[in-house]
């Protein structure tokens, strides 16, 4: 019985071009060892290379020699660290907030919130394009969930005027879309946010540390700091390291502590990852203005290259770049053959996005090259003519 249903499920991912694999990974910096060869490894989220700066790992080494390698428990029975409180410093700084709040990752941050903020009669207003963790959280709150269209303020107006002003209305989106590199229309889901007097939450996971000017999010991006009620962020992307987190009031954080169960029933960050964020978060707090220059000489670079060869329409203002191929299977067969002219790229399929729209996500680093750059370009050029 357990067996056939294994067994069907994996021949129906099969059949529709869906079945995933691990790739063998070795080291995954500017260059990456996948499936026994060393390529140009365009799918990593390290967008500032921080993963492998000397101080973050330095920082990390350091406390594991003097704290060791765990912290042992939840941070509720004695996982706290003063690493744990240093990075929960380092990143409200970072967001203009007074108080921030660790988690075990991403993933937990936005579970935590979305069930403690919302219950029962409470609506959720969930962008169309949210990531999976966004949509479990849902899942799992007891609120009702409204999903309006991608960054379609109107939409999102429509849905919460039919929606009981009485009630608690949570609206969630992303600073910076994991799918395809879009920004969120801040200031005009701003607006309706506000006109209803409804709450905003803004999952950062790619907006921190990838948006001009200094890498703070998309509050600044828009010059709008403030305006976001809870921010949510992950420490695993461009801040190189692992973790997740939350920011806003310290009232916002005592009730996290407190009723947020991802964090009450989970081990703590291990000190020496939380020293290594912390260290990150530091760097990008004093040079945050020349590390996003850096990133963003790479991504123009590459998105004139992509451009001139029409293999995109238009220019990127984000790491995030999607190559657009439709049909599941050509984009893996894509994936396959740039791995094999050296580099790496991510495909993504659905679920992650809609049936027939796959797509080559390109993640655009501060640690490539000029070369890596135009290669990549051409190299996708020519494997797009040859696979039909
Ligand atoms: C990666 C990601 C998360 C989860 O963060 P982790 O720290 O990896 O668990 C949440 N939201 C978005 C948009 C993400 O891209």
């Amino acid at each position: 019985m357990l067996e056939a249903r294994i067994l069907s499920m994996l021949e129906a991912a099969k059949e529709e071009g869906l079945l995933r694999r691990v790739l063998a990974v070795e080291r995954r910096g500017r260059l990456i060892r996948a499936d026994g060869r060393e390529v140009v490894n365009f799918a990593s989220n390290d967008y500032l290379g921080l993963a492998f700066d000397e101080q973050v790992v330095e920082a990390m080494r350091e406390a594991a020699l003097r704290e060791g390698a765990s912290s042992t428990a939840s941070r509720l029975i004695c996982g706290d660290s003063p690493q744990l409180r240093s990075l929960e410093e380092n990143l409200a700084a970072l967001k203009h907030r007074p108080a921030a709040l660790a988690l075990p990752s991403g993933y937990h941050a936005n579970i935590a919130a979305i069930t403690t903020l919302t219950t029962q009669g409470d609506f959720i207003l969930s962008d169309q394009n949210n990531h999976a963790s966004i949509i479990d959280a849902c899942r799992l709150s007891r609120a009702t969930t409204l999903i309006f269209r991608h960054n379609d303020a109107q939409h999102l107006d429509q849905l919460l005027s039919q929606t009981n002003a009485d009630s608690l209305r949570l609206v969630v989106t992303e600073g910076v879309f994991s799918t395809d590199g879009d920004i969120c229309a801040l200031e005009d889901i701003t607006a309706v946010v506000r006109r209803h007097n409804a709450v905003l939450m803004v999952d950062e996971a790619h907006s921190t540390g990838t948006l001009p000017p200094r890498g703070r999010g998309i509050e600044e991006f828009f010059n709008l700091v403030g305006c976001v009620d809870v921010v949510m962020g992950t420490l695993g992307k461009a801040l190189g390291v692992h973790g997740g987190f939350l920011s806003g009031s310290p009232a916002l954080v005592d009730m996290l502590i407190n009723y947020g169960r991802t964090g009450i029933y989970s081990t703590a960050l291990p000190p020496p990852v939380a020293a290594a964020a912390a260290e990150a978060a530091k760097l990008l707090l004093h040079k945050g203005e020349s590390l996003i220059a850096e990133l963003h000489s790479n991504i123009k670079l590459l998105s004139r290259a992509l451009m001139e060869r029409g293999l995109i329409n238009q220019e990127p203002q984000t790491p995030i770049i999607a190559v657009v191929v439709g049909d599941e299977r050509r984009a893996v067969a894509a994936r396959e053959a740039l791995l094999e002219r050296g580099f790496l790229v991510a495909a993504l399929r659905y679920p992650t996005v809609p049936k027939g729209a796959a797509s080559l996500r390109i993640s655009v680093s501060r640690s490539h090259t000029e070369q890596d750059l135009v290669e990549l370009s051409s190299a996708i050029a020519q494997t797009l003519k040859e696979i039909k």
